[in-house]
């Protein structure tokens, strides 16, 4: 066997301050709130910055400096905000090695996935949405849709730059301004993103950032100045602010947890199958909404797809996350640790075997390698709750039938995958799964063009393609 040379990524391109204030009105503010929090590298716990926890005044603050850029953003052509949103995205791309290890360094993921996945989503984000913005017209929605105003947004940890993507390119399109704000343990690439809206010259206000913890999110969204809230996090977290806007005239879209079930049917391509349940749940350490976090595959052929998964995970390199040959990087944070340790242990007290391959943990940082559950059962929690971490629960069925019936047994609805060589039982299948994204023959595949957004428990509203639009505009 030959063994890998380290091949780390140089962290000199990025250049991180000790401190940010507030991206508001397109400068940085010192904030009225004196609470700050330091955020780390979850690979080694090294302090990376202190940030601030804005507060109800400085959130305030940012809503009226969007509030008053939204007159006049409203009324620039379409043609007009097309040119700042492809200019960003132009910058994104120019400055993406960098924003790839900022957000390797704060999130914990490896180079290869922000370098390879992350960043040219971000930029495919922008350049798609700077597409529409002068032909809103012609997406449907009426001869001249109008903006709702301003948004506030609040996002999760696990692809930071990419969920701010998600939420700001369409925002701006169809014409609104925007208060985001970025999670506690990830805000580095959006403070970098800031710094991006003053290099494209977007008019102040247009773009705001707050930084700050759940209680900044929720000062945010209770706002009475926000007039459509966008939100990506935890189901829990999701029910408190439908609570907190129902009734208000505000517009909501909420993108929350999974549970996906990834279905391998007996004649699927083994090979190419395990492939996809690696990249399906250990891609980004399992800290994806849509993962395929439930394999289920037919009981003639489990044996075979499970040796041939365990020969594949024991290939899997965890570790640095800036070396370019890591498939594997760190937990976001001691919290999350904390929760997968919780839930993998309840699935070995509840009877499921747990299995990881040999895998070397790096003394300092937050690691979980990757692991297996085989004996699964409908009822164990590992099989219904969402673990958010590098963990597969692996159940069994007999017919096509018992596969839809487990895979639709669950309270949420995000995503599924089908592995099939047959058409006709594809299709089957992807009619019957009530999940907001099906992919098949393949899995965690995005594209700016493709809506992608939950049913029942994932939430509702969609984010991408032309259906992306529908949740900024007034319709
Ligand atoms: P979370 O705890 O719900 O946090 C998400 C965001 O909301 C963070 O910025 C958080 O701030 C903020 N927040 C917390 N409490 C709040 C409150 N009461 N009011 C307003 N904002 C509040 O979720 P997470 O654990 O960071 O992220 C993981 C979850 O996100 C998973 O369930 C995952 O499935 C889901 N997710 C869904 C999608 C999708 O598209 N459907 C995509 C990615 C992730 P702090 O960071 O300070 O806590
Ligand atoms: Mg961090």
């Amino acid at each position: 066997m030959f063994e890998y040379a380290p091949a780390p990524e140089s962290r000199d391109i990025v250049d991180i301050k000790p401190s940010y204030g507030l991206f508001i009105n397109g400068e940085w503010v010192e904030p009225q709130s004196e609470e700050r929090h330091k955020t780390v590298n979850p690979a080694t716990e090294e302090v990376l910055s202190e940030i601030v926890w804005a507060g109800e005044a400085d959130v305030d603050r940012a809503v009226e400096a969007a509030r008053k850029a939204f007159a006049t953003w409203s009324a620039v052509p379409g043609s007009e905000r097309a040119k700042y949103i492809f200019r960003i995205a132009r910058i994104i791309q120019e400055r993406s090695r960098e924003l790839a290890v900022l957000e390797s360094l704060d999130n914990g993921k490896p180079i290869r996935e922000s370098r390879d996945v992350d960043l040219p989503l971000v930029a495919a984000h922008f350049f798609y949405y700077a597409g529409w913005a002068d032909k809103l017209s012609y997406a449907g929605f009426g001869p001249d849709p109008r903006p709702l105003g301003v948004a506030g947004q609040v996002i999760p940890w696990n692809f930071p730059l990419l969920m701010l993507a998600w939420k700001i390119a369409p925002a701006l399109a169809c014409g609104n301004t925007v208060v985001l704000k970025p999670a506690e343990t990830t805000p580095l690439t959006a403070l970098a993103f800031a710094e991006i809206c003053r290099q494209a010259d977007l008019p102040p206000g247009v773009v705001n950032i707050v930084t700050g913890a759940g209680e900044t999110g929720s000062a945010l969204v209770r706002h009475p100045g926000v007039d459509k809230v966008a939100f990506t996090g935890s189901t829990e977290v999701g029910r408190l602010i439908a609570r907190s806007v129902a009734g208000s005239r505000k517009k909501l879209t909420l993108e929350l947890g999974g549970k996906a079930a990834n279905i391998v049917f007996e004649d699927a391509a083994v090979d190419q199958a395990v492939e996809g349940i690696v990249n399906g749940i250990f891609f980004n350490q399992g800290h994806v909404c849509c993962a395929g976090s439930r394999l289920l595959v037919q009981e003639s052929v489990a044996e075979e797809v499970l040796d041939a998964l365990k020969r594949r995970l024991a290939t899997l390199r965890m570790g640095d996350p800036l070396d370019k040959n890591t498939d594997i990087g760190a937990i976001n944070s001691a919290a999350q640790l904390a929760k997968i340790r919780e839930l993998s242990e309840a699935g070995e007290s509840e009877g499921a075997e747990r299995w990881s391959p040999p895998c070397p943990i790096p003394d300092r940082g937050f690691w979980f390698p990757p692991t297996v559950f085989t004996g699964v059962a409908q009822s164990h929690r590992i099989a219904r709750e969402e673990i958010f971490g590098p963990v597969l629960s692996v159940l069994t069925f007999r017919t096509p039938a018992e596969a839809i019936e487990k895979a639709n047994n669950t309270p949420y609805g995000l995503s599924a995958g089908v592995w099939t060589e047959k058409g006709s039982l594809m299709l089957w299948a992807a009619s019957r799964l009530r999940a907001g994204v099906v992919w098949s023959n393949t899995f965690n595949r995005f594209d700016p063009a493709s809506p992608f957004g939950g049913f029942k428990e994932s939430g509702y509203g969609r984010e991408g393609g032309r259906h992306g639009l529908e949740a900024y505009l007034a319709v």
